[in-house]
């Protein structure tokens, strides 16, 4: 076959596999926008695990009327505008990519109005053109997606989509997650008209025990050994749980750098050896942790759905984490020790 380029909208739904693997990627993708537009509140609505219908609702900042087509577009976004910008990154986003990907697997409506815009409007897209319609509509202040029929046009993608209770239960986890990066924003999930999450808003810092609790449970939340720590611009912050009460494998493992969860290898290594010695090869340690550095201490662009980071000082950063958890720990185990035998 000759060299061509791909329609845009062909092109779209290839890239879609990198963004959009199943309901829940959706719904992170979603959620991560509402986070970036300043939501306090966000509002999930699934129906049927997420094959039927994703329905996510912000009183974020809204989008311009004569904006709503072009977010919908590859490439587009108004998070940076140079590659330089990508030292400074604060937004969850970046790439352009996750509703141009979405739109192109599915049917997607854009509704949204910014505060000082009196009439808010709706961008529907669907199917293989990229005709994007935009139509008046009724919505308050902020945006709602509402991503219907995943994957009717990639029937061999559908195919791979797992129960409606198994991609459920995979986007109960990805709004856990989210939850306990922003203690900041309320968030509820409904699943077929259900409520079953209701996560408010943490006001004052000492309550952030509240939705610890709410989301790991009041056993991980009371038992646990609370970490602060700083070096140089880094911060580690949050929650380790006692060796002794540690979970099965991956369960309540959950680090953020800069607000983002992250699975990597560099942190799982650190973590790993501080608990080492503490506890059995057969438990895994189970924490919440924060760790916060420069924006230009880290590229967040290296994996498309951002799970992975690559830390510019890695070995400091892992020695950081190592010599936070171990002086936790350590700190912990002494005081057991001085408590009198009852
Ligand atoms: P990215 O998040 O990487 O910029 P997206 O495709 O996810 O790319 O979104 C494209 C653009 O649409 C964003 O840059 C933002 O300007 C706008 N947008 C998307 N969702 C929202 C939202 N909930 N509230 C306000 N603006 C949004
Ligand atoms: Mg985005």
């Amino acid at each position: 076959m000759p060299i061509k380029i791909l329609p845009a909208r062909l092109a779209n739904q290839i890239a879609a596999g990198e963004v959009v693997e199943r309901p829940s990627s959706v719904v992170k993708e979603i959620v991560e926008n509402s986070l970036d537009s300043g939501a306090t509140s966000i509002e999930i609505d699934i129906e049927k695990g997420g094959h039927k219908r994703i329905l996510i609702r912000d009183n974020g900042s809204g989008i311009p009327h004569d904006e709503l087509a072009l977010a919908l577009s590859r490439h587009a976004t108004s998070k940076i505008a140079k590659l330089d910008d990508l030292d400074t990154i604060c937004s969850l986003g970046f790439r352009g990519e996750a509703l141009a990907s979405i739109s192109s697997v599915a049917r997607l409506s854009l509704s949204s109005k910014p505060k000082d815009q009196a009439q808010a409007w709706q961008a529907h897209c669907e199917g293989r053109d990229m005709q994007v319609q935009v139509n008046p509509v009724a919505h308050p202040d902020g945006t709602s997606v509402d991503v219907v029929d995943l994957f009717f046009n990639t029937p061999a993608r559908r195919k791979f989509l797992k129960t409606e209770k198994t991609e459920f239960t995979h986007i109960d986890e990805v709004v856990r997650r989210i939850a306990l990066s922003r203690f900041d924003v309320s968030f509820s999930l409904k699943h077929n008209g259900k409520l079953l999450r209701k996560y408010p808003a943490v006001k004052a810092q000492n309550s952030e025990l509240k939705r610890l609790n709410t989301i790991c449970g009041k056993e991980f939340s009371e038992q646990s050994i609370e970490l602060n720590s700083q070096f140089q611009t880094f911060e580690l912050k949050g929650w380790l749980a006692q060796p002794g009460q540690s979970k099965t494998q991956g369960e309540f493992q959950y680090f953020y750098v800069n607000g983002r969860m992250m699975r990597d290898k560099l942190i799982n290594h650190a973590v790993r050896q501080a608990f080492e010695g503490l506890m059995g090869a057969d438990f895994y340690p189970a924490y919440v942790l924060y760790l916060t550095l420069e924006p230009n201490q880290v590229d967040v662009n290296v994996h498309p759905a951002k799970h992975e980071v690559r830390f510019h000082q890695a070995r400091l950063v892992h020695d950081f984490i190592f010599r936070a958890l171990t002086d936790s720990l350590n700190q912990y185990c002494q005081l057991g020790q001085q408590q009198p035998n009852p």
